[in-house]
């Protein structure tokens, strides 16, 4: 569901920008040049540099510098297709969009290092050249750039058609390509991306009125989107196992009433598993009890710290829940770890299994506040360890 909506918002913007310059594009063309005298500033113009500076900043201080390097790049874009009256002869204005495109593509593809360093440095050189290569051509050879590259077809399939072949090559390019972007932010990252360098592309594209700066705008609004869900997943989520983290439960705590059951789950001799395969291996199995847990227990699973994790089950009995995490703990003992790295103390087998404990709790008496249940939890998980382990204890 979420994902779902990591691809649609970003899409729609674009539909939407298609869809009031369908409409409204030769009235607010209108408006603009009627704004604009007084003015002496484009008030479309302004709102394009406003949505694309909008995410700048956060965009920086989540240290993604290739939404940076994106917006810049469209501002960039928009200045040299120039607004409303073209800025580059009609021969080089073809070229800009495929240029923009495979730069954005280029930039993208690239792992996330950071902007004041030599990787950062080379980046923005890359993101730069071209088009400056290109404002340069404009003036110096029109004529060559004339004869290059592809026919008419491959910008403009059909006279008026507002969205050209070209931006659903690129929209398919930019998500394969995109796909390398792994990691827990990627499907936040790649829709967006993809969206801002499809609107761009129809932006320049211009066959509708207004096109040209609705596209830019709803660009900028999608790598705000983009910035927004970022931060929003760095506040609440967890970045090893992607499970929601301490601030979400707090939350999520402060609002529970009525029947409600919470356990805590810890590894158990996660001490011991961590010092005779390393860290990193612990790490997969954190990642794998954590992938078991949200599977299949019975509730919202938080990662609370280190190898222990809490269980919010809403509307639950705490017997009930006791039941479901049996089944959990059962299932979890009974997948087989294979291990990708060398033991440190080479063990006999590359596969191995963990077992987890689990403390559960109710609202009961006078313990009636969250934080008390938790307590209880944790207490209760206390007596599933002292019991010998890999159980599920009541309070
Ligand atoms: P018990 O069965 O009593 O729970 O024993 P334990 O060894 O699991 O308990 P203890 O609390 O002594 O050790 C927890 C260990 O978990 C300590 C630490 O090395 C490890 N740990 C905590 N967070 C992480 C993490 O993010 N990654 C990895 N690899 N290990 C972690
Ligand atoms: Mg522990
Ligand atoms: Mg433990």
């Amino acid at each position: 569901m979420r994902k779902a909506l990591h691809i649609l918002v970003p899409f729609s913007l674009v539909i939407l920008a298609l869809a009031v310059a369908r409409t409204h594009g030769a009235e607010l063309v209108r408006w603009d040049a009627r704004a604009a005298e007084p003015l002496g500033l484009s008030p479309l113009s302004a709102l394009v540099v406003a949505a694309l500076v909008l995410p700048v900043v956060p965009a920086l201080l989540f240290n993604q510098v290739r939404v940076m390097l994106l917006a810049g790049l469209l501002l960039g874009a928009y200045a040299m297709a120039g607004w409303p009256a073209p800025a580059l002869t009609p021969a080089a204005a073809r070229l800009l969009a495929p240029l923009f495109a495979l730069v954005t593509l280029f930039l993208t593809y690239l792992r996330e290092r950071g902007l004041a360093n030599r990787f950062g440095l080379a980046r923005l050189a890359v993101a730069i050249l071209p088009l400056l290569l290109l404002s340069i051509l404009d003036r110096a050879a029109a004529d060559v750039l004339r004869a290059a590259p592809g026919p008419d077809w491959l910008y403009h399939p059909a006279p008026g058609t507002a969205t050209p072949y070209f931006a659903a090559l690129v929209a398919a390019l930019a998500v394969a390509a995109l796909a390398r972007l792994r990691g827990t932010e990627y499907p936040i990252i790649a829709p967006a991306f993809a969206a801002a360098i499809v609107a761009a592309t129809i932006g320049l594209d211009r066959s509708l009125p207004a096109q040209l700066p609705l596209a830019f705008i709803a660009a900028g609004l999608a790598l705000l989107w983009t910035v927004y869900l970022l931060s929003w997943g760095r506040a609440y989520e967890d970045p090893l196992t992607g499970l929601l983290g301490r601030r979400a439960l707090e939350e999520t705590l402060s609002k529970l009433t009525g029947q409600y059951a919470l356990a805590m789950a810890d590894v158990d001799r996660f001490k011991r598993f961590n010092d005779t395969y390393g860290h990193e291996t612990g790490d997969d199995v954190l990642r794998l009890v954590a992938k078991l847990l949200r599977r299949n227990a019975p509730g919202t699973v938080f990662r609370y710290g280190g190898e222990e994790f809490a269980i919010v089950m809403p509307g639950m009995t705490a017997e009930a829940a006791a039941r479901a995490l049996e089944e959990v703990r059962r299932e979890i003992a009974a997948t087989p770890l294979v291990l990708r790295r060398r033991a440190k103390r080479r063990p006999k087998s590359r596969q191995t299994t963990v077992t987890v404990s689990f403390g559960v709790a109710e609202p009961v008496g006078a313990e009636k506040t969250p934080a008390q249940v938790l307590a209880a939890a944790d207490r209760a998980l206390y007596k599933a360890k002292q019991a010998g382990r890999n159980r599920v204890a009541a309070a």
